[in-house]
This record gives C-alpha cells, structure tokens and sequence, in this order.
C-alpha cells in the first residue's frame, strides 16, 4: 500500500497534508510518529519502500494511520504478509500503541492465533454474516457455533497427543452470491436439520448495540425455540455441541 515514488517522510506527510496541515508540521509530526514505531527518522525519513524489509513497510503504515490521532484503527490482514518474528515485533508494537494511544483496534484476520494474542473481544463471520461474538476467553475455551469450533480444531497442535486426521470441516464454501437459505452454514454443519433450512437463526442472547458482554450466537441448537433436536438438551445443560449433545 505504500506508493513506491514516494519516500517515508512523503507517504506519512501525504494525510496530513490533504487534510490542510502545514509541512513543517506535518513534518515533525511524521518524525515523531516513525519514533513511535520504532524506526530512526534520521535514517528511514528519506528511503523509498523498495529500501525497507517487510517489517519497516508495516511499521511506516503503522505511522501512516495513526499520524491523523485516531481512536478506532481497522487493521486488515495486518500481518499476514509478515514472517513469524517479525509478525511477533508488529503484534508487540501494535498492542504497545494500543495502550500508549488508547486505541480501539478492529483486527481482521484469518490467523486464529494471532486473533487470540490480540483481541479482548472476537466476532466469528461465517459467508458475511456473524454467527459468533464474545470475550477472547469464552470463545477460545468454549466456542458454541459449530463453524467457530471447526476453526479452532483445525488449528495446528505442537503436542501429538492432540493431533488428528480427520478434517474438522469437509466441503467448500457455497457461494456469497447465492448463498443457502436458513443458516449459511448448513450445507457443511453436521447438525443440520430441517429447521436450519427453513429460517435463519439470530444472534442469541440479544444485546444492545455496543454491549461489550455476553457471548450470542446464532444457531438454532442454542435457541430452545427454535424446533431443534438437540436444542433442549443444550439451553437446558449449557452443555457444548459435539461433547455431550
Ligand atoms: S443453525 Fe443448524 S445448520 Fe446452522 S450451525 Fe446451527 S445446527 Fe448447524
């Protein structure tokens, strides 16, 4: 995303100066923020983004969004493109910002792990459409949404005590365009039955708009209303699909 023709100083200034800054001040506050990063002014200001690894390339976007003091950051895949040491001085950096800045981040990735280091609160999307929200904890110790507990059995163990050979999940995702009806999901979810077909499960519990507890879900195994089989069995137990319903 950095413009090759462009050097450090330049890409970082570029914001500030659409958004009417003066240059000397746009300066030193592109300088102050390549500190902030981790990264000398005196010897990365003047590079172009062919001089810099993969790591400085981030740290200098990095610098880029925060230079405008923004609460709310969206760091997308931001650092799927990076080896894992560098990867870990990102996400180390990011967090130190996050505190130091007191950010919010929405942090979008496909790597479970790094969500996990990362995140206070973790929403699972499955074909556009959220089948999971809930504390880091509470997701990664007791995911209720079958796709949220294919994703993290599918996640590499180093202890061959847990490996396994079975795929978690099997089938391709159906298209977005023309997606199932019902639940989005079902056309891969081994508990699919009639009712998965015919309506559309919601978040459950309801909460309000930026409520920053609870643990909904949507799926119609955790509605006792729903017409589900196992349905009863689990509002009634509390009990995780797979293990005891
Ligand atoms: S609503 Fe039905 S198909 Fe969808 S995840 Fe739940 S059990 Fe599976």
């Amino acid at each position: 995303s950095l413009n090759p023709r462009l050097t450090v100083l330049e890409s970082i200034v570029f914001g500030l100066k659409a958004r009417g800054f003066a240059m000397s001040e746009g300066r030193t506050r592109a300088a102050s923020m390549l500190r902030m990063v981790g990264l000398d002014p005196e010897t990365f200001a003047q590079r172009y983004p062919h001089e810099l690894s993969g790591g400085q390339r981030q740290r200098v976007n990095i610098a880029r969004a925060l230079t405008m003091g923004p609460r709310l950051v969206i760091l997308d895949e931001a650092v799927s493109a990076l080896d894992k040491s560098v990867e870990a001085q990102v996400l180390n950096l990011l967090r130190e910002l996050k505190a130091k800045l007191e950010l919010t981040y929405i942090f979008i990735s496909h790597d479970l792990n790094v969500v996990q280091y990362v995140s206070d609160r973790v929403l699972v999307m499955y074909l556009g459409r959220p089948v999971e929200i809930g504390p880091v904890d509470a997701i990664y110790a007791a995911p209720k949404h079958p796709y949220t507990r294919a994703l993290l059995a599918s996640r590499p163990s180093h202890d061959p005590r847990r490996r396994v050979t079975v795929p978690p999940l099997s089938g391709d995702p159906p298209n977005p365009i023309n997606p199932p009806s019902g639940c989005r999901f079902r056309t891969r979810c081994p508990f699919a039955e009639a009712v998965c077909a015919a309506s559309e499960p919601s978040l459950l519990p309801r909460a309000p708009i930026g409520a920053t507890r609870g643990h909904p879900v949507a799926c119609h195994i955790h509605d006792a209303a729903s017409g589900h089989s196992g349905a009863g069995r689990i509002a009634a137990s509390g009990a995780q699909i797979g293990r005891s319903a």
